[in-house]
């Protein structure tokens, strides 16, 4: 038996280094190949025959086959054209596609193209190589087509710059990740959970999986309603060390999954991050807007914007549905979550079927205007990790039909007595369905025209949401591919881009709606807008999504007469609060208990450990007794800094 076969077979293991040898040996000897190097999970080979490299997807198909290794062939630098060069003979090629950026990821002979109508260049369904080969034939580079961001999006353009600016330091990590990953390994005798965070308590999201060769984080989220070391993971534990730790992976950008991240580069983790492409622009946005609210108001986190570069630097965006070695005997699939854009329930396949855990992050198991529900059916799962948010037994969600009702009734009480409501949200999930409820209201006639201002950082993720349609709802997926009418493109909506405009809006007697973050008044423009608003009995404040207890929402939400507001350098406010208060439940991106627990009945195969995180103590406990009493599973909510042994 040859010894790839034995390595296929799980009978041997081969090195990095010897992977890349095998690749080399089994192309023909036209290849010339003068370097191989791993991107990631997966292998580049640069040759030095412009034609080898044209016809290279025939061989390479085999190769990866054959060593279940994903190969691309790409040309040697002597063979690339200058920039300049490339982009004049580009601009020939796919003008009529409208390109509107162009990088050069110099060290792995990639340029990326940005266009307005990336399927003229790749076919309706991505099929039409044509084009993109014409590129390489004439350049020598590979393109990659991305899509124009159909609202300008600045996160987007920054992480294109970063990646491409540090081509060699990327290209040199993402070997080194290579070489971790396909390390000889020791056996995965063991696995265990270790949990760091958001144990009996909703936020900072960090658990600890470990095997005897491995160390995963899956997220490693701040609490944005705690303060001092509470509002942080705990990481000072014997068994974390940041330089033994393997790989972080995210399941979606809300910052209580995802705010710590850029602290982990601070004190030197150089390991990658594995999230979906939209995770990582939404992420970078949110980390970014943390540290902007946390300085204007006087309050400190652990990290600059320069550890979020280093972030974004070390960020390996992952297909959904895609099998990915993340080390010797992890291998990682992403699926849908229901959540929020990019949002994914996070699977983890342990050695050759020796354990497999679903790590759920924040999951919606039923209907939303903007994804489908999460993904529950999976080849192998035994234990689960899972958010209980809405897990409590009363925590049952009217319907949405009757939520979308009392918004809109709600909105038009406002709107009768001329006044103004605000809708506090987190920059990116729920803001976009409310975005989707209201415009499909005016659309049909059921809501009068009246201004609806999306302020700063909710506009910026609105722009990534509509970057990628094909994470959305099946029905805004078919609505952009067939006639390009994304609805959050409405131009009823307006953007709100600094205190000057907010300081105009609030002076000028006008209704109209407001959505800004942050979703719990904890701080942002959200808190501005209401300390504005409150007084006025013709206002209104309308919460879409939970308040954490200590929020000044959470208070707000109890509707005292008086509402004791902190401003800057610690004064207090008093103020009356005549404003209506509404809380409306239904749109939430979590599941509620009867969706928790369907969403558990239904997933396949049935897992046999369920350990029940992020929701507060009463929940978790509640929905871990519920599924151990009903489904006559091992459940429980583990402590925080509790340890698990799975297996
Ligand atoms: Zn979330």
């Amino acid at each position: 038996m040859k010894l790839i076969d034995k390595f296929v077979r799980g009978s041997v293991s081969l090195s990095g280094t010897d992977i890349l040898k095998q690749v080399e040996a089994s192309l023909p000897s036209k290849a010339e190949v003068t370097e191989s190097r791993f991107e990631g999970a997966s292998v580049a080979v640069f040759s030095k025959n412009l034609k080898f490299v044209m016809e290279a997807p025939e061989y390479l198909r085999e190769v990866a086959k054959n060593m279940k290794l994903r190969v691309e062939a790409r040309a040697d630098k002597s063979l690339l054209v200058t920039p300049e060069e490339a982009q004049e003979k580009i601009s020939r090629l796919i003008g009529e596609a409208g390109i509107t950026d162009i990088f050069f990821d110099t060290h792995r002979s990639r340029v990326i193209v940005e266009v307005e109508k990336p399927s003229l260049v790749l076919g309706p369904r991505g099929t039409g190589y044509g084009k993109v080969n014409e590129i390489k034939e004439k350049t020598g580079w590979t393109p990659v087509i991305q899509r124009k961001p159909p609202l300008k999006s600045d996160i987007i353009t920054t992480i294109r710059k970063i990646l491409t600016k540090n081509s060699k330091d990327r290209a040199d990590f993402l070997h080194k990740v290579g070489m971790r990953i396909y390390a000889e390994g020791k056996e995965p005798k063991w696995i265990r959970a270790s949990f760091l965070g958001a144990s009996r308590e909703v936020g900072r999201s960090a658990v600890l999986v470990q095997t005897p060769e491995s160390r995963v984080l899956l997220d490693c989220g701040i609490n944005v309603a705690a303060s001092g070391e509470d509002a942080f993971p705990v990481l000072d534990t014997p068994e974390f060390r940041i330089d033994r730790l393997d790989a972080v992976v995210l399941s979606h950008a809300h910052l209580d999954h995802c705010g710590f991240v850029p602290f982990l580069y601070k004190y030197g983790f150089e390991g990658p991050v594995y999230c979906s492409r939209p995770t990582l622009p939404l992420s970078t946005l949110l980390q970014l807007d943390a540290l902007e609210v946390a300085q204007r108001e006087g309050k400190t986190i652990p990290y600059s914007s320069k550890d979020i570069e280093a972030a974004v630097l070390h960020t390996i965006a992952t297909p959904e549905e895609e099998v990915t070695n993340i080390t010797p005997d992890v291998r990682l699939t992403l699926y849908n979550a229901g959540h929020m854009l990019g949002s994914n329930i996070v699977h983890l396949h342990v050695g050759e079927g020796f354990y497999n855990l679903v790590y759920t992050g924040d999951f919606k198991y039923g209907p939303s205007r903007l994804h489908d529900p999460a993904h529950n059916q999976f080849l192998r799962v035994e234990g689960v990790i899972m958010e209980s948010t809405y897990g409590g037994r009363d925590n049952l969600q009217v319907s949405r039909a009757d939520a979308e009702d009392q918004l809109l009734d709600a909105v038009k009480e406002v709107a009768g007595k001329g006044g103004k409501m605000l809708i506090p949200v987190l920059g990116a999930g729920r803001a976009q369905e409310v975005m989707l409820i209201i415009e499909a209201a005016v659309r049909e006639g059921r809501l009068p025209e009246m201004p609806i201002y999306v302020d700063g950082i909710v506009w910026d993720a609105t722009a990534i949401y509509t970057t990628y349609p094909e994470f959305l709802h099946k029905s805004i997926r078919r609505a952009v591919f067939s006639h390009e009418a994304n609805p959050l493109l409405n131009p009823i909506f307006r953007r709100v881009g600094g205190q000057k405009e907010r300081e105009e809006m609030m002076a000028k007697d006008e209704s109209c709606i407001i959505m800004a973050t942050s979703g719990m008044l904890t701080g942002g423009p959200s808190v501005f807008y209401f300390s504005h608003m409150a007084t006025n009995p013709n206002n209104a404040v309308a919460f879409v999504n939970y308040q954490a207890e200590g929020t000044l929402g959470r208070r707000v939400m109890r509707q005292p007469k008086d509402i004791i507001l902190s401003t800057r350098n610690s004064a207090r406010a008093v103020m009356p609060l005549n404003a209506k208060i509404y809380s409306v439940q239904g749109f939430s991106g979590h599941s509620d208990h009867k969706q928790i627990m369907a969403y558990l009945n239904n997933m396949t195969p049935r897992p046999n450990n369920v350990m029940v995180v992020h929701g507060e103590a009463s929940k978790a406990l509640e929905l871990a007794t519920k599924i151990r009493t009903t489904m006559r599973i091992h459940a429980k909510a583990p402590l925080l800094l509790e340890a698990i042994r799975l297996k």
